[in-house]
């Protein structure tokens, strides 16, 4: 049987409540965060280690030739980057690993990783988008106008992913994904292993 968690990666623009979303779905032990490296300043409050892995671009560079990143993608002038190691390490313990990943990273692990599971999550209406933005107040307004940019050249690509979630409700969004996750786990096709034991035992 294969116990091996899944892969479960949430995009969506900036302002769609990933965050909030993400720590309220890590408070199920089954759940691990994995911790980007990024080359963006820390915004107030952040921590390095715990939010991102902050490095300057010298070193991000490294991690890329050295093929230590799982996926990376330039966003709004900076570099983001997923370290291996701590994906795969999780993954093999029987943990879902989350990613909070843009769009380009996403489409990346789905080459790579087949039966990862791709979330988009959305706020109820794009104007929402914006407000949600200046409401955080940690970007400057040619920041913003750059993320709002990013975000309807996300939107664009929806369609290649899994599943949208409409994060409305912060409790539903949550919920919803529990539910994908728990589905995803019985589909037919992570089950290859069972099927053939079944097999062997009919015959
Ligand atoms: P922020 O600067 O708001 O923390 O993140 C900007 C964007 O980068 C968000 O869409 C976030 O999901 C994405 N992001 C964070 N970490 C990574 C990563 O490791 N790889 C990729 N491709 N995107 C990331």
């Amino acid at each position: 049987m294969n116990n091996k968690g899944l892969l479960v990666i949430i995009s969506g623009p900036s302002g769609a409540g990933k965050g909030t979303v993400v720590s309220e779905l890590i408070k199920n032990k089954s759940y691990a965060l994995s911790t980007s490296i990024t080359t963006r300043q820390a915004r107030e409050g952040e921590i390095d280690g715990i939010h991102y892995f902050f490095r300057g671009t010298e070193e991000f560079k490294k991690m890329v030739e050295k093929n230590e990143l799982l996926e990376y993608a330039e966003f709004c002038g900076n570099y983001y980057g997923t370290p291996m190691f701590y994906v795969e390490e999780q993954l093999q313990q029987g943990k879902n690993v989350i990613l909070e990943i843009e769009v380009q990273g996403a489409l990346q692990v789905k080459e790579r990783y087949k039966e990862a599971i791709l979330i988009f999550l959305t706020p109820p209406n794009i104007s929402e988008l914006r407000s949600r933005l200046e409401n955080r107040a940690t970007e400057t307004l040619e920041k913003i106008n750059m993320r709002m940019k990013r975000a309807r050249e996300e939107i664009k690509l929806i369609d290649k992913y899994d599943y949208i979630v409409i994060n409305k409700i912060v409790e539903e969004a949550v919920d919803s994904i529990n539910k994908i996750v728990e589905s995803e786990k019985m589909s037919a096709q992570r089950h290859i292993d069972l099927i053939n034991t079944f097999l062997e035992g009919v015959e």
